[in-house]
């Protein structure tokens, strides 16, 4: 069986690990993986200007409970070295701009370096795998397999099963759905900025470890540690609302830093103060999510990760969803082969379950951080009082919500194993 997964980010590189874990032995395998970027090194083929951007968002991410047991289902010596470089923490903290506590959420989290986090995953692979060309076109072809084409001009290659994990921007997506407005990401009003900083970790955040979170009435500001083997690496990041800066704009740095001191100049904590003097910002990410899609994939092709469902990075959940995905996919696809499915059947199958199994959850997930609405920014005191009394209650509602309904105890293989059943 030959399987092209496009991208190599998160959804690309959990997909092809997973794959090659769980696909049994007796189905001879090949997994090809292209890329315009060279995971390694994080350069793009053609040397990038900085600009605004929305491929490899960040520096850094939050990584859930529910993704990290995907990383230790696929290999625990991953997780291992995943958890190493992350900075574990066992709560969010939200805050009001003068500092002032509105509640803690319990949760198990790993803040991460995302060059770090795509370096394990992708040290995990064997070498060769993944190579590093931009994918220009895929054809879906009914009762035939599909073609991938590429942006070089290099020769055509067909594959029994190809992944799109190329994103929210992804190619794939385009040539199953056409550039129909309803199946497009869409803005949803808000970017972020940030980067890591070397800044020593106060005292709090080495006894406590937490991401923290600042609201305030020009936006939010947030923070954390990155990683547990270097105590002087600060996460940081600030939310803010705004028009959709103009795609692939070259940046004005001034500017940008100008913006974020005016946003967060009087803001209480003293780390915030550090943070907004040594900043140096690369690069600004309009937040987008995509509208729920009536399927993930059809004759040969399927999306996975941010390309079939990006969510809004409140959720927290982006990149555990994508994890969650490239395991699913690859138990249907070994659970169809070992019930006796002949190849094609259990390609077609797979996809279609993994829509089945997957979309009402990540749905669900995006439902619920949409419910919050951003209120206009700059706001007035007013309602600046009216969002901490909000979200006072909301921290404490949530807690016992929770109880009943922790997007983090989702089981894979469980989930899996029922629809297989
Ligand atoms: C500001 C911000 C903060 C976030 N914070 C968090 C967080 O704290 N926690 C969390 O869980 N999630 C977070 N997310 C979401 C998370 O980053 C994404 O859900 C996750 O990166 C999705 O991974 P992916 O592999 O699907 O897509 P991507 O990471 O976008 O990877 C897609 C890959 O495909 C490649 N590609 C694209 N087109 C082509 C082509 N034509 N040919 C070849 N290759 C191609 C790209 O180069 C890229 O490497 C955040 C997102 C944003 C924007």
């Amino acid at each position: 069986m030959k399987i092209i997964i496009i991208g190599a980010g998160l959804s690309g590189l959990s997909t092809a690990i997973a794959l090659r874990k769980f696909i049994p032995a007796s189905q001879p395998l090949e997994v090809k993986i292209y890329d315009i970027i060279n995971p390694a090194t994080g350069q793009a083929t053609e040397q990038t200007t900085p600009q605004v951007s929305t491929s490899r968002p960040g520096a850094g991410l939050g990584l859930q409970a529910n993704g990290l047991r995907v990383l230790e289902e696929l290999d625990p010596a991953l997780k291992r070295r995943v958890y190493a470089a992350g900075f574990p923490c066992t709560r969010f903290t939200w805050k009001t701009a003068s500092d002032w506590l509105l509640g803690h959420e319990y949760a198990e989290v790993l803040p991460i370096s995302r060059p770090l986090l795509i370096n394990c995953l992708y040290e995990t692979l064997p070498s060769g795998l993944v190579i590093q060309k931009k994918v220009a076109r895929v054809i879906a072809r009914q009762g035939r397999k599909p073609v991938v084409q590429f942006e070089d001009g290099s020769p055509d290659e067909t594959a029994d099963l190809v992944v799109g994990a190329d994103g929210i921007r992804s190619t794939v997506r385009h040539d199953l759905f056409g550039n129909d407005e309803k199946y497009r990401p869409q803005y949803v009003g808000i970017c972020a900025v940030g980067g890591v900083l070397d800044v020593p970790l106060p005292k709090h955040l080495l006894d406590n470890p937490s991401m923290l979170f600042f609201m305030g009435s020009t936006g939010v500001f947030g923070y954390s540690g990155l990683t547990q083997s270097d105590k002087t690496k600060l996460l940081y990041w600030s939310v803010y609302e705004t028009d959709l800066p103009g795609r692939g704009l070259k940046l004005d740095h001034d500017l940008m830093l100008q913006q974020l001191r005016e946003r967060h100049g009087n803001w209480t904590d003293p780390l915030i103060g550090q943070c907004l003097e040594k900043a140096c910002l690369d690069n600004v990410y309009p937040i987008f999510v995509m509208p729920d899609l009536p399927y993930w994939g059809r004759d040969g092709c399927v999306l996975v990760g941010d390309a079939a469902h990006a969510l809004p990075p409140r959720s927290g959940q982006g990149a555990s969803q994508a994890f969650e995905d490239g395991e699913a996919l690859a138990l249907l696809l070994a659970g169809y082969l070992e019930k006796g499915h002949d190849l094609n059947d259990a390609i077609s199958h797979s996809i279609l379950g993994l829509f089945e199994v997957r979309a009402s959850r990540v749905n669900g997930i995006k439902a619920d951080a949409l419910r919050w609405k951003d209120p206009k920014m700059p706001m007035s005191w007013l309602k600046t009082i009216g969002l901490y009394i909000s979200l006072f209650i909301l921290v404490r509602v949530r807690k016992v919500l929770n109880i009943f309904t922790r997007r983090d105890l989702w089981d894979v293989r469980d989930a899996v194993s029922k629809y297989l059943a």
